[in-house]
């Protein structure tokens, strides 16, 4: 045993030596801002990008709905078994109804949705096309698979193109994965650019991952297929709802076929106990709010340009075109030292370092929420110049 934990313990000091050892940050929330090591900072790393996670005027009206018979912490089962509450269907309906799609399948998180859909729908017979910048549910999904996977750079389209075009005849299905918003860049994916590809091919699926932008984006909040008017073009578009839906799982929406199949499929949503009822309470009424959230969209739309703006002028390079505003340093000892700097000046910003982004790519991410003030980001952009 003892030279099992030494081997783990060398290899925590070689993560220790090139900055990249991880550790649980001790945090006090209060509000928009945190408390660590004693000092109080405006948090600019949480996903919260609507800012109502911890509106005790929202919270409170949630809780004015409940009748105290009602309340359940927990649903005490897999939903295949006795954990199929009546609300959890409401809200697959509820999202259903949003999207203007056919159905909707809610599970425990969006790692569950990512790496349990992937490899129930992939087989032998398929192959994965995946931008080379996905999140790491994605990753896993597609190494729990069986079907072979290819990834292509970054957004590029054009290889994208050449390798549909190469593949297409040797596989039954080609899924192509990638997120909308991505969660370290900030980018976008061009999704007319991948819709005209599907249009070419007779056996293309897309699958796309909206978790920073549901909530952020499009009319009603329902992220960047909806802000690009092609919601039904996407066969499966995951939303997830500890982001800026302030609650926590998350949900895909897809044919009713495909609903009925991953029920049967996807291990991750079989075999595991489905969310309190309480917690698809919480987000159904913020599902129902979430259309008239347009001037806090707006806002975070205004502040993110403005910062990303300032940053370009100021020498930085900066390929976000959202309210994920990342600055890349390089190595991870500078991101570290980078991070302490911008948090003794009051803002709460974290290192992003390897696995997370590729080597040599450390950087800061900044996350802006809707609840960040504009004065608020011109002291960021005193302090990122000083
Ligand atoms: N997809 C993306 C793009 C993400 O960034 C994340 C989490 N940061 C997830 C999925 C996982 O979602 P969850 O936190 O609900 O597991």
């Amino acid at each position: 045993m003892n030279k099992f934990t030494d081997s783990l313990e060398s290899e925590l000091k070689a993560l220790e030596t090139k900055g990249n050892l991880r550790q649980l940050p001790h945090i006090r929330h209060e509000g928009r801002e945190v408390v660590v090591n004693g000092q109080r900072m405006l948090n600019l790393s949480s996903n919260d990008y609507l800012g109502l996670a911890s509106d005790r005027k929202l919270i409170n009206d949630f809780l004015r709905t409940l009748r105290n018979e009602e309340v359940l912490f927990s649903s005490s089962s897999s939903r295949l078994l006795t954990g199929n509450f009546s609300i959890y269907e409401e809200l697959e309906e509820q999202l259903a109804s949003l999207y203007g799609a056919e159905s909707a399948l809610v599970f425990g998180s969006g790692y569950h949705t990512n790496s349990g859909i992937l490899p129930a729908i992939a087989n032998t017979r398929t192959l994965i096309l995946a931008d080379k910048l996905v999140h790491a549910s994605l990753i896993d999904g597609i190494r729990l698979s069986a079907a072979r996977c290819i990834r292509y750079r970054h957004n590029d389209t054009m290889q994208l193109r050449r390798l549909v075009d190469e593949h297409h005849k040797s596989y039954d299905y080609i899924i192509i994965v990638t997120e909308s918003i991505f969660s370290m860049d900030g980018d976008e994916a061009d999704l007319t650019a991948l819709i005209e590809l599907k249009h070419a091919y007779s056996n293309l699926i897309l699958y796309l991952d909206e978790a920073h932008a549901f909530g952020v984006r499009g009319p009603h909040g329902l992220g960047c297929a909806e802000e690009q008017n092609c919601i039904s073009e996407i066969d499966f578009l995951v939303g997830t709802l500890g982001k800026a839906a302030a609650s926590s799982g998350a949900f895909v929406i897809c044919r009713h076929e495909i609903r009925d199949f991953l029920i049967n499929r996807a291990r991750t949503y079989i075999y595991t106990t489905a969310l309190p009822p309480i917690n698809i309470q919480w987000t159904s009424f913020i599902l129902s709010q979430l259309k008239n959230y347009e001037s806090k969209r707006n806002h975070l739309s205004y502040i993110s340009q403005k910062l990303r703006k300032i940053l370009i002028e100021s020498g930085y390079s900066c390929p976000s075109t959202s309210q994920i505003i990342p600055i890349v340093v390089g190595s991870s000892t500078d991101a570290i030292l980078r991070a302490e700097e911008m948090q003794r000046k009051g803002f709460y910003v974290l290192p992003v370092r390897p696995p997370t982004v590729p080597e040599g790519t450390s950087r800061i991410r900044l996350s802006l929420t809707a609840d960040v003030t504009e004065k608020e980001i011109d002291q960021l952009i005193n302090a990122i110049r000083e």
